[in-house]
Order: structure tokens, then C-alpha cells, then sequence
């Protein structure tokens, strides 16, 4: 079957000339809209935690595509880290005008055994990390403006969140509140920032075929059950966001304030009901 990564989709520039920081950009997603977005002729902050040789094969690749690159090592559930983080881009960027925030993590567990490092562990970096990098970029957003040859807004902040925004999840208590909080963080951030352009989106994707949740598709049977629960029967690669992303980013979606886009197949189609209820 094609997909979405069989090079038949050529990226138009569309990020031509702007600075773009994606965290937690060695691995799955991240990886797929860190090199997108320098396909759009961005320059790429590559965020990563562990995992440095895979960080610097990301920054190779996107290089290849004539824009600049670098790794940066972050835990953006620290406050200084993050911090630190932007200062670094801002010195060698010169600005930055695009924050994927898109690091996350499961630790998952029946809630009557779920620990407090457990439920911590999740909201620290999947809500508390979006929360500090987006005020970060905020503020290199306000403190810039708009510059029109490079872009209609201030800047654009895109949320990674989940169909789990929505859709509860029986055993990721964490994981599914952390991304319930994206959806209202996202949503108050887009009101707060809208009026100074700066424009705050969300993805949210359904099942992606990435580490974090191999064990959900790396078995045929598990692949099956799997594909039960997506009405378009495939389980997305990670350059279907990538590129949701890269629109969501662009100009060509300026009027996107404050809404999710949800790239998931038809996950959230409650595909129960197509032959039940
Ligand atoms: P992944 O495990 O391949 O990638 C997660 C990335 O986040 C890795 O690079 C990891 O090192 C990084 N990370 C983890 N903790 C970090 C920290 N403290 N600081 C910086 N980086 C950190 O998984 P993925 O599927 O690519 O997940 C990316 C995002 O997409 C997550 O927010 C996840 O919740 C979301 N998502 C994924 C799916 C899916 O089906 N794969 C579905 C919905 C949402």
C-alpha cells in the first residue's frame, strides 16, 4: 500500500525562511515533522532528551534539504532546561516562529495501582513540558511581532495532543488527562495569544505506528484488533502528522485559531455505532 511517506507528496516550501523548534524530534512523530518542516524550507531546533545519535541522524537529514539544523538536548518537563532551550535557539536562529510541542511519554497502569511518580512522570512532561515551551515561545513571539515577509502571524504554536483528548482510556489515567488538559491549555492559549497573532493549533492523532505504542501493532492479532477501532482500516504513519502539521503551520492555515485537527482515520467517528447502538 502507498503511504503517506513514498516521496509521491512533495512538500511545497511553505516555511520558507522560518525557525522551528519540534521537541522530542528524534523518535516517531517528532522525527516526521522535525524533517517535514525542513523539507517547508524551515531551519530546525531538534529537541531530544536521550538518544543523542538518533537527535544528530534527524539534523543530518534535515541539512540535506539546504536549511540549517541542530540537536539539543532538553528535558522540557525542567523549567530551566527549557528555558535554556530557547535562549540557545534564539542565539543561533536569530527568533524562532514555529513550536511543535510534541514530546510525550505513557506510563501506564491500572489507576487503583498507579504510583504518584507514574501520574507525575505523565503530566510533567506531556502538559507541564507543552505549557513551558509554549509560554517560551510566547514570549519570542511578542517580543518580535510580526514580520510579514516571513509570516501573516507572530508566530505559530501546534499542540501534539491525542484522540484521547476525547476519547477516554481505561488504564492510561495519566496519559488521557494530560492530554484533556492540551485541549483547554491549547484552547486558553489561543484565546490569551490570538490577539497578539500568535495562532495555537492542536493535532491530535489517532494510532500512529511509533515506539510508544508498538505493542498496540506489532502482532498481527494485536494489528487486527487494532484496526477495529479505525473506520479507514490503517494504522497512520508518522508522516500523516507531519504533514498535518506542516499546513498547520504555514500560512495557508492563518485563519486556524484555537482548534484541534484530529488526523485518526475516523477514530473519533465512534466506530462502535456503525453497527451497534
Ligand atoms: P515516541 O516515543 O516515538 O516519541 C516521543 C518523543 O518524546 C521521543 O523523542 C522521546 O524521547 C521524547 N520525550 C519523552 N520525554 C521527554 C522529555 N522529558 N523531554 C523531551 N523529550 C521527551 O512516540 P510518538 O508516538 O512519536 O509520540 C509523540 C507525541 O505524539 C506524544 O505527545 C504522543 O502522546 C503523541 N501521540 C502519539 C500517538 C501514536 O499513536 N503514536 C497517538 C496520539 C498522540
Amino acid at each position: 500500500m502507498a503511504t503517506a511517506a513514498d516521496g509521491r507528496l512533495a512538500l511545497p516550501p511553505l516555511l520558507r525562511g522560518q525557525k522551528a523548534l519540534v521537541t522530542g524530534a528524534n523518535s516517531g512523530i517528532g522525527k516526521a515533522t522535525a524533517i517535514a518542516l525542513g523539507r517547508a524550507g524551515a531551519d530546525v531546533v531538534v529537541n531530544y532528551v536521550s538518544g543523542r545519535e538518533a537527535a544528530d541522524e534527524v539534523v543530518e537529514e534535515i541539512r540535506s534539504f539546504g536549511v540549517q539544523a541542530f540537536a539539543h538536548e532538553a528535558d522540557v518537563s525542567d523549567e530551566g532546561q527549557v528555558v535554556a532551550m530557547f535562549a540557545r535557539t534564539v542565539e543561533e536562529f536569530g527568533t524562532v516562529d514555529v513550536l511543535v510541542a510534541n514530546a510525550g511519554l505513557q506510563r501506564d497502569a491500572a489507576s487503583t495501582e498507579m504510583t504518584l511518580d507514574q501520574w507525575n512522570k505523565v503530566i510533567g512532561v506531556n502538559l507541564t513540558g507543552q505549557f513551558l515551551c509554549a509560554r517560551e515561545a510566547a514570549k519570542e513571539f511578542v517580543r518580535r511581532g510580526v514580520v510579514p515577509e516571513v509570516s501573516r502571524a507572530a508566530g505559530k504554536i501546534v499542540c501534539m495532543s491525542s484522540v484521547h483528548q476525547i476519547i477516554p482510556w481505561s488504564g492510561h489515567v495519566n496519559y488521557a488527562a494530560s492530554k484533556g488538559g492540551i485541549l483547554m491549555m491549547m484552547q486558553t492559549l489561543a484565546q490569551e495569544f490570538a490577539p497578539k497573532g500568535i495562532r495555537v493549533n492542536a493535532v491530535a492523532p489517532g494510532a500512529i505506528r511509533t515506539p510508544i505504542n508498538r505493542s498496540a501493532w506489532e502482532t498481527p492479532e494485536a494489528e487486527t484488533a487494532l484496526l477495529e477501532l479505525i473506520p479507514y482500516r490503517r494504522v497512520g504513519d508518522p508522516e500523516d502528522i507531519a504533514h498535518a502539521v506542516t499546513l498547520l503551520a504555514s500560512d495557508l492555515m492563518d485563519y486556524v485559531v484555537g482548534t484541534t485537527i484530529y488526523v485518526d482515520g475516523g477514530m473519533t467517528l465512534f466506530p462502535g455505532f456503525a453497527t451497534g447502538g
